[in-house]
């Protein structure tokens, strides 16, 4: 399966603030690092790219930068900003170039002729390493940021890791991975390695807040406590109100609460659910799901731990060409049946 997709181009405001807040402690222990390539790992919905972004600005930054805050205002920040400084590259599959503004849907689809890549492919490696060999053209070294190391494969990998092997003065590399083991293990010991903080939890909801999302509480639960994902949800027209809804339409078997949802997001949402149900059989709180919304349930959790099984095997081939409104409706009612033999 690829890597998840992270939306949002967030940049760095005029004044240097941070495009999202939490991540100043992730910034700056960042900046401490000396080493030529630094791994940054993150759950995908906590903003591993703004970082890298925010980071290699920081760098490159011509004016005061703290802690790898760049200023925000010197030539070099406005050039970042720009996506035209001359010493940064940036290193993303079709889909993340895509959903972060980078470029347009005509440049990652070859004019139409083929699908966004959700790889990176390997003539994007060689032709930035060509670039990393040519003579850089400001004064604070060369960037390559890869995001998401992810999405990385075969002679893609190979590619990079000769380069990090054999790392060419003056440039830095800044990786991002949500799962290291996904890695090349030689890419892994190549790289220092930086696990992001995760967003607090107040500073979650004020920035949710301040992006219109209301009840951003409950949306921040069902995203696993990850902002960017909570945002994207709203962004859907997914709000606290229709996901409180679910349980309720699994146990009636009503499949159209799902009903123009991406499969992955279906499949994300049935875990959730089952998950919870299991947490409340068992007695514990609830994680995702607010507790009021859940049926009481008792009895052997069986049927429940089967569809546990049956909703991780389709999640690990959610790219598989599925007739989805036939596989919805069939998960759906196996858990709407799991459920049946639970009630109290
Ligand atoms: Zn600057």
């Amino acid at each position: 399966m690829p890597p998840p997709a992270e939306p949002l181009g967030t940049r760095v405001g005029p004044d240097g603030a941070l495009p999202l807040p939490w991540l100043a402690p992730g910034l700056a222990a960042a900046d401490a690092q000396r080493g030529h390539a630094l791994l940054i790992v993150a759950a995908p919905g906590d903003g591993a790219f703004a970082l890298l972004h925010t980071l290699a600005q920081g760098w490159l930054c011509e004016g005061p930068s703290v802690n790898g805050r760049p200023c925000g205002h010197c030539a070099a920040c406005h050039l970042v900003q720009a996506g035209t400084h001359p010493d940064l590259s940036l290193l993303l599959p079709g889909v993340q170039a895509l959903a972060h503004g980078l470029a347009s849907e005509e440049q990652v689809t070859n004019g139409g002729k083929r699908k966004p890549s959700k790889w990176i492919l390997i003539d994007e490696v060689r032709s930035t390493l060509a670039w990393v060999a040519t003579t850089r053209s400001r004064e604070r070294g060369k960037v390559v940021v890869v995001h998401p190391a992810e999405a990385l494969q075969g002679p893609s990998a190979n590619a990079l890791l000769k380069a990090l092997e054999e790392p060419p003065p003056g440039v830095r590399w800044l990786l991002s991975c949500s799962d290291p083991e996904r890695l090349l293990p030689t890419v892994r010991s190549r790289c220092q390695r930086l696990v992001l903080p995760s967003p607090d939890r107040a500073g979650a909801i004020a920035w949710l807040q301040g992006q219109g999302v209301t009840d951003p509480g409950a949306l921040l639960d069902a995203c696993a406590g990850r902002p960017l994902d909570a945002l994207i949800l709203h962004g859907d027209g997914v709000d606290a109100r229709a996901w409180a809804a679910l349980p309720s339409a699994l146990a009636r078997g009503q499949v159209a609460a799902w009903s123009g949802w991406p499969l992955a997001r279906t499949i994300d949402a049935l875990q959730k659910l089952c998950h919870d149900l299991l947490l409340q059989a068992a007695g514990a709180a609830p994680r995702y799901f607010p507790p009021a919304a859940l049926p009481a349930v008792q009895g052997g959790v069986g049927p429940l731990l089967a569809w546990a099984d049956e909703l991780r095997r389709v999640a690990r081939q959610v790219e598989h060409p599925w007739n989805e409104p036939l596989l919805v409706e069939a998960l759906v009612g196996k858990g709407r049946d799991a459920l049946a033999t639970l009630k109290p």
